[in-house]
Order: C-alpha cells, then sequence, then structure tokens
C-alpha cells in the first residue's frame, strides 16, 4: 500500500497542529499506525490521498448511516447553496428539522439546535442544573459526553484510549460535582441517591454506551435510572449523540421504551455537517433563552446548509424497511467477524445493538468499562493493522464502536468477513 502523500502530509501536519490532528483518536497512536489523510468518500468507501479505497466502517464516527455522498442529501446540501449559506436569522429549514426530531421523539416536546454533540450535552447540564437549583450531575464510566468539563471524568472514546482519567485543565471544583458510577450497576446509583440524590441535578446516560466499544444496558438498568431520578427529582438526560436515528428512528429511548426529561443529539442529524441538538419536555425546554433566563446562543447554530443535510438524511431514514434491512445487514456482519474468530480459535466478546457492533479482544461478557478494559489491547492493534492492510478501514481504538451503513453491499459485507479471517489468521 503507497502512503507517500499521507506521510508527507502527516509530517507538515505535525509542525501545525497538536498531534497533527484537529480531535485525538485520528492520531491512531495507540494501534501503532500513522493516519491516513482522505481525499474522497462514496458509499461505503472512503479513499486516502494516496488514492487507497477502503471500506468504511468508521463512517466519521457514526453520522453517515446512508454512507457517502448520499444523492438526496447531496442534493439538498447544493439547492442550499444556491440561496445562501448562514444568515443568522430564523429559516424555514430549523423548523421543518425540529418538527422532524420532535415527531421522531415522543420525549421530545421541543428542542434547540447547536453546532456539535458537546455543545448538546454541556447545554442540557447547564439547564438541568438551571432548573433544578442542584449542582451535582452523575455519569458512568466509559460513556463519552464530549469534551466539556464537567464531563470528562472517567469517560470514553480517546479518553479510554489514551489512558488518562480526566484532563489537565479541568477546575477540581467542577469535577467533584460530577459523580462517576459503573455502567449498569443498579446497586451504585441506588445507594448513591440514596446518600445525595436531593443535591443531583441530573444524570446523564448513554442509553447503549458507544465510547468503550459498544455495551448495551443490561436487565433493567435504565429503567432503575428512571426510577431513581423521579424519586429524586432530579433530570434523566439520555445522551443519544450516537445512538439518536441509529438504533431506531426513535433512538435508544423508544428500543428501551423509556422516556427521558431531556436527550442530546448529534452526528446523524447533521447528516454529515456539523449539528448537536438537545430537546425534551416543554415545560423545561422553555427555560432556555429567550423564553426563559438560561443562556445558551450559536453564531451558526441551525445552520442551513447542515439543517437541509439533517432533514435530507432523516427522510431517508423515515422510509419504509430502512432500519429492518440496516439490522440484517448489521446482524450478517456480526455474524461474519464471530465466524472468522472462531474458526482461528481466537476468543472475542462481541456486542452488538443494531447497527452499532464492538467485538472485544476479551473472554467476556463485556457489561461495563471495566470488562472493556480487559480487553487485549496489543492485539486489537495488530487486527487493526492487519484489517487496514486488507482494505477494511476500522475505527483505531478497541474502545470505539463499528457502524454499519446502507451503502455496505452484500459484498462488502462478505469482503470484510473474509478479511477477518485473514486477519485473524495473521495475528
Ligand atoms: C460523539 C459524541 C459526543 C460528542 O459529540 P461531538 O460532536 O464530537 O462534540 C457526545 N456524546 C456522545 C454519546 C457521542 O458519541
Amino acid at each position: 500500500m503507497n502512503r507517500k502523500t499521507s506521510d508527507t502530509l502527516y509530517r507538515k501536519a505535525l509542525s501545525l497542529m497538536p498531534g497533527g490532528v484537529n480531535s485525538p483518536v485520528r492520531a491512531c497512536r495507540s494501534v501503532g499506525a500513522d493516519p491516513l489523510f482522505i481525499k474522497s468518500a462514496e458509499g461505503s468507501r472512503i479513499v486516502d490521498a494516496d488514492g487507497n479505497a477502503y471500506i468504511d466502517y468508521v463512517g466519521s464516527w457514526g453520522p453517515m448511516i446512508l454512507g457517502h455522498r448520499h444523492p438526496a442529501v447531496v442534493d439538498s446540501i447544493r439547492q442550499v447553496l444556491e440561496k445562501g449559506t448562514s444568515f443568522g436569522a430564523p429559516t424555514q429549514l430549523e423548523v421543518e428539522l425540529a418538527e422532524m426530531v420532535v415527531e421522531a421523539v415522543p420525549s421530545v416536546q421541543m428542542v434547540r439546535m447547536v453546532n456539535s454533540g458537546t455543545e448538546a450535552t454541556m447545554s442540557a447540564i447547564r439547564l438541568a442544573r438551571g432548573v433544578t437549583g442542584r449542582e451535582a450531575i452523575v455519569k458512568f464510566d466509559g460513556c463519552y459526553h464530549g469534551h466539556a468539563d464537567s464531563l470528562l471524568v472517567e469517560a470514553g472514546s480517546g479518553v479510554a484510549t489514551l489512558g488518562i482519567p480526566g484532563s489537565p485543565g479541568v477546575p477540581g471544583s467542577f469535577v467533584a460535582q460530577t459523580y462517576s458510577l459503573p455502567y449498569n450497576d443498579t446497586e451504585a446509583i441506588k445507594q448513591l441517591m440514596v446518600r445525595q440524590g436531593n443535591g443531583i441535578a441530573a444524570v446523564i446516560v448513554e442509553p447503549v454506551a458507544g465510547n468503550m466499544g459498544l455495551v448495551a444496558p443490561a436487565g433493567n438498568f435504565l429503567q432503575t435510572l428512571r426510577d431513581e431520578c423521579s424519586r429524586s427529582r432530579c433530570l434523566l438526560i439520555f445522551d443519544e449523540v450516537m445512538t439518536g436515528f441509529r438504533v431506531a428512528y426513535g433512538g435508544a429511548q423508544s428500543l428501551y421504551d423509556i422516556s427521558p426529561d431531556l436527550t442530546c443529539f448529534g452526528k446523524i442529524i447533521g447528516g454529515g455537517l456539523p449539528v448537536g441538538a438537545y430537546g425534551g419536555r416543554k415545560d423545561i425546554m422553555e427555560q432556555v433563552a429567550p423564553s426563559g433566563s438560561i443562556y445558551q446562543a450559536g453564531t451558526l447554530s441551525g445552520n442551513p446548509v447542515a439543517m437541509a443535510a439533517g432533514i435530507a438524511t432523516l427522510r431517508e431514514l423515515k422510509k419504509p424497511g430502512f432500519y429492518s434491512q440496516l439490522e440484517e445487514k448489521s446482524r450478517i456482519l456480526a455474524d461474519g467477524l464471530q465466524t472468522a474468530a472462531e474458526k482461528a480459535g481466537r476468543s472475542v466478546s462481541l456486542n452488538r445493538v443494531g447497527s452499532m457492533l464492538g467485538m472485544f479482544f476479551a473472554r467476556g461478557p463485556v457489561h461495563s468499562f471495566a470488562d472493556a478494559k480487559t480487553s487485549d489491547l496489543e492485539t486489537f492493534s495488530s487486527y487493526y493493522r492487519q484489517m487496514l492492510s486488507r482494505g477494511i478501514y476500522l475505527a483505531p481504538s478497541q474502545f470505539e464502536a463499528l457502524f454499519v451503513s446502507a451503502a455496505h453491499s452484500a459484498d462488502d459485507l462478505q469482503a470484510t468477513a473474509d478479511a477477518a479471517r485473514a486477519s485473524f489468521r495473521a495475528l
């Protein structure tokens, strides 16, 4: 594989940007690789700067559920470009996307658009603190909710990949207001609520955890969170930045039939452009400025180009049979990977919810961050490099999910299973 252009660009980037990248996981350090610079993408394929093509399972870390450059999305963006890219004033497109989100997710009666998942969770936390007049929040180990100060505690994604518990630069007084508990541990949350319940503003959770690999909510974990929050009169925030419109059109909350007070979105609702959103019960959302006094704003929020991409994406997702077809593809891929591992005599633990997969190099079962951390990271690294050399583009970390898109063909899935079989044998 020729990677001359990527390597040249990376060397230059290293002198211009910290670590040569604009987001840490892209650097691929934990798997002993240098990043590929991407030139273009189409459907299930991405092409690097040297012209090598790969079957893509990163999907821009979640948004590309339709695959790259879906014609309907590209068309919508083109149409908006003819009219202007930003006005700093309300547009019809914002009303349309808001209506689609409210229709899709029954617990969301009102929504505010922002520009990233980080902004969505950060703003939801501020709102919860403002509404309850309390300051403490609860999160779960291995869940990642963006990089806002209060939430960078025992976080997943790049924080887990780098093996750091938090981050310098986050004031100790902020961290002291954040409790982080083991995921899927109903006793831990019950006990904390007994002791601290009336000081807690919100419990925030990834209803399906996709930033420590992939970990599904077990037993009555989510229902326990709902019950405990109602009892302590604090808000339950579902961070559906990754799961929203991914595991079902109505998100994980529709899959598990739990109604949170606030929900955060991102990734898919932007159709590949920078969008986030938070929403929930009307009486809570009306406390956001300007209808209420809890301040939150954004120069580019509700940007027409991004709204158009989001609307076009959601329209495709709404078509009958979309999620059942995606489920079938994802099941085929999971079976293929599992079989490939078994044939090579490797014990892996494979978790899947819809089109999100996590394959841990661990005995399993994996129900928590502690379980995920028992994975053999060195073997994962070798597997990652083997798969890449066979044209399969995976997230460069054991602590990230794999995403199937509607653009993955039966041939893609077969080629991936074949590559996995060869890769496992070569480990
Ligand atoms: C990606 C992600 C975020 C952060 O979104 P950004 O757009 O990267 O700021 C927050 N929460 C979850 C669950 C995510 O997967």
